[in-house]
């Protein structure tokens, strides 16, 4: 495959049409109209191979991945999902494995009415960056900075299968050999996370301040904190534990997992505690666990509590690229 043949595989299996889109892939550059009064979120999210993604992950899940991490933050603005466009590097022009990306990809685009709209194509080591771009009203962005003392704190889902999936894949020798199902479960949380973007549009209005969870849940909660100029208090034992979650490792790597494995793309945000009747309705309408974890307070940074009120030490506190 040559280079336009390549663009126009992904324009066949990847673009949707939306009425928005004036132009889109074929011309220097497309033409897009944004509704008139909303602002333009737009996100940008690069994967790696052997850093967002173990060597040899299978094609599909790539695609998917590699969408599901841009939704996921349009997701914590509250955005609604619209256009996007892919830079693409691969070291070979392989039918296969582009038709597995497309395929993943598009799994995920369609749902959401997401069109891909442009992008570019180079050789190199592997690499997908993806730049989202959604709508949401201006006074109804979920922004990083509102938490104030006395809001509570939620997650949705089970924060941990993700890491808890990546550590049975690459140091299976660590841990009790988790059930084939178990596995299964916690490897698809990993490879094929869930953008919640539903939550996301749900939460304008209720929610004060919002962030997806893909650096760790202690470490992306610290950045409500520090931007919202609050303290947040976690309590260990409300963090959701799913079935799958509970049956692997011992109890001190799942509170690892939870706080500070990363890649799980839940939503973690506050709200004020009058509104926890809405959120629970909205769990249910949702089916999607919304746990309330803990309380935003005066002061700076997060502390998680043990049972007996006494704060727990992680030996790592999440996911940071460059760090020491
Ligand atoms: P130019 O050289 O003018 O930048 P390209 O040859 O790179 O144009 O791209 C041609 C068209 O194909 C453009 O509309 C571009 O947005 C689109 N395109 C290129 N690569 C991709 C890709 N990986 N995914 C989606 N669209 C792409
Ligand atoms: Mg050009």
């Amino acid at each position: 495959m040559g280079e336009f043949t390549l663009i126009d595989e992904i324009r066949r299996r990847c673009a949707l049409s939306r009425g928005d889109v004036i132009l889109g892939i074929g011309d220097d550059a497309a033409l897009l109209a944004p509704p008139p009064g909303q602002l333009l979120a737009v996100s940008t999210d690069t994967l790696v191979a052997g850093v967002h993604f173990p060597e040899g992950t299978a094609p599909f899940d790539i695609g998917w991945k590699a969408l599901a991490v841009n939704l996921s933050d349009l997701a914590a603005m509250g955005a609604e999902p619209a256009w996007a466009t892919l830079a693409l590097t691969l070291p070979q022009a392989d039918a296969l494995w582009l038709h597995g990306f497309c395929d993943g990809f598009a799994a995920l685009a369609q749902p959401h009415a997401l069109a891909l709209v442009g992008g570019d194509t180079t050789r190199g080591p592997l690499s997908i960056s993806v730049t989202v771009h959604g709508f949401v009203p201006s006074a109804q962005a979920l922004r990083r900075d509102g938490a104030r003392p006395g809001d509570r704190i939620y997650i949705s889902g089970h924060p941990g299968e993700a890491g808890a999936g990546l550590t049975s894949h690459l140091a299976a020798a660590l841990l009790r050999a988790p059930a084939q199902q178990d596995l299964d479960h916690l490897l698809a949380r990993l490879n094929r996370p869930t953008p919640r973007v539903a939550l996301g549009l749900a939460l304008r209005g209720i929610a004060t301040a919002a962030i997806d969870v893909s650096d760790g849940l202690r470490q992306d909660l610290g950045h409500i904190a520090a931007r919202s100029g609050v303290a947040a208090v976690v309590r260990a034992a409300a963090l959701p534990l799913s079935a799958p979650l509970s049956r692997v490792g011992d109890e001190r790597q799942r509170l690892h997992w939870q706080l500070a494995g990363g890649d799980d793309y839940e939503l973690c945000f506050t709200a004020p505690a009058a509104a926890a009747e809405r959120i629970a309705a909205l769990a249910a309408q949702l089916q999607l666990p919304l746990s309330e974890i803990g309380e935003i307070v005066a002061g700076e940074r997060v502390r998680v509590l043990d049972a007996n009120g006494i704060e727990v030490e992680l030996a790592r506190g999440g996911w940071e690229h460059f760090a020491a």
